[in-house]
């Protein structure tokens, strides 16, 4: 612990973003195998259930168990909720989401590896910066940038569960074809469920104030604004009558 460590954390931030504006250049040519684009070329397949639960689970474990090692940083109460905001998605995606998702199709070993590489990594930058070295001023819990950085993260968890919750519904119990998705911030983008996601991360980087969450952030809007894309060219493809006003993830921009 110590500068040398918070310069590291820093480093790491960069390189995260250029990791997700790598993966989003590559991801123009293949995209990223699982869900509708799983392929058995990328390895052995896994059940989806239970590849999300394993995959995201470090960073729901990490960051609990750095926050339990009890960081310089982690009395105070800002770093306490902004560690509870970050916690709270990734019970949600490790433990509440597989059960919910009907056992869709399967995830290849090698994206399964990915994802858990990425929890691992970014819960411990997460979790590091929040616990040891993030610093705010008396009563940033009422500033302007945490309120709506806060009030952004609730908006965007909302819309991205509500948007999963229509994407699940869209099959009666055993089909495994795909349909149009109506409703909700459907009705404005191709990717609802991704843009709430987005707008979650943002909203929580504007509420931290840190590289670490910024570079989070950034690589989520890379990542699946990439596979917002390519659901809205397979959607075109697919669906002669898909609605043609529907923008691919920002409502009214992209
Ligand atoms: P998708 O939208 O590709 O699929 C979500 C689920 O809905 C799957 O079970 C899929 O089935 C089903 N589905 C999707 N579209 C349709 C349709 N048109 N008709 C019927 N069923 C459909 O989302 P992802 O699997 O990529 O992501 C799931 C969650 O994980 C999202 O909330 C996303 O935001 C989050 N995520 C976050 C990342 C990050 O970087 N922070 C990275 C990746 C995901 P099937 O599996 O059969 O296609």
């Amino acid at each position: 612990e110590g500068p040398e460590e918070q310069r590291l954390l820093e480093l790491f931030s960069y390189a995260l973003m250029a990791l997700g504006a790598v993966s989003a250049l590559l991801l123009c040519f293949i995209p990223m195998p699982y869900g509708r684009y799983s392929s058995r070329r990328f390895g052995w397949l896994l059940p989806a259930r239970a590849a999300w639960a394993l995959q995201e689970l470090p960073s729901l474990l990490v960051p609990i168990a750095l926050a339990a090692c009890g960081g310089t940083a982690i009395a105070a109460q800002p770093n306490r909720v902004l560690l509870g905001c970050f916690v709270l998605h990734y019970a949600h995606r490790a433990l509440i989401f597989p059960l919910l998702i009907r056992e869709g199709k399967p995830t290849p070993f090698f994206t399964f590896v990915l994802a858990l590489l990425f929890c691992v990594f970014n819960g411990y930058l997460q979790g590091r910066s929040l616990s040891n070295y993030a610093m705010y001023p008396p009563g940033w819990l009422k500033d302007p940038r945490f309120i709506a950085g806060f009030m952004g993260w609730l908006l965007g968890m909302a819309i991205n569960i509500h948007s999963d919750h229509i994407l699940r519904n869209l099959r009666k119990p055993g089909e495994t074809g795909y349909k149009i998705p109506r409703g909700g911030m459907f009705e404005y983008v191709s990717g609802a469920n991704f843009f709430g996601e987005i707008l979650e991360w943002f909203g929580f980087a504007l509420a931290c104030c840190t590289i670490e969450s910024l570079a989070f952030a950034l690589c989520t809007l890379f990542i699946l604004s990439s596979r917002a894309k390519q659901h809205h060219q397979w959607y075109l493809e697919k669906f002669e009558d898909y609605p043609k006003d529907r923008k691919i993830v920002i409502p009214f921009l992209y």
